[in-house]
């Protein structure tokens, strides 16, 4: 990993508010990657990696919008 080019913090890799790396196109997200005010829980990393995929989403499809919708409204 140490070779992939990534940003690297306390042997984790730095991500931003969206869960991307330095590197264009790859996101991080669980106890791997590291941010400012990281707690490393279940439920953290569940919710990092939607963040991750939500911003995926757009970043692939712009037309997208970031907030997918709710179940509760369909
Ligand atoms: C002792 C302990 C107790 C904890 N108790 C709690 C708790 O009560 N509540 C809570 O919310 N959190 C708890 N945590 C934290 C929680 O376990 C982690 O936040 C969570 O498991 C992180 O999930 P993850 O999927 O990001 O990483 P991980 O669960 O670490 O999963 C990463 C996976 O990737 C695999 N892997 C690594 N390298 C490779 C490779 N090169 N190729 C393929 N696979 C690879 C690993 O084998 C592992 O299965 C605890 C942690 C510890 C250490």
């Amino acid at each position: 990993m140490e070779q992939w080019g990534l940003e690297l913090r306390r042997r984790r890799i730095l991500v931003d508010r969206t869960m991307r790396t330095n590197r264009q196109r790859v996101f991080a997200a669980g106890d791997i990657a590291d941010h400012d005010g990281k707690v490393s829980l279940i439920s953290i990393g569940f919710g990092e990696a939607a963040l991750a995929v939500n911003h995926i989403a757009s970043l692939l499809d712009p037309a997208r919008s970031l907030t997918p919708g709710h179940s509760s409204d369909a």
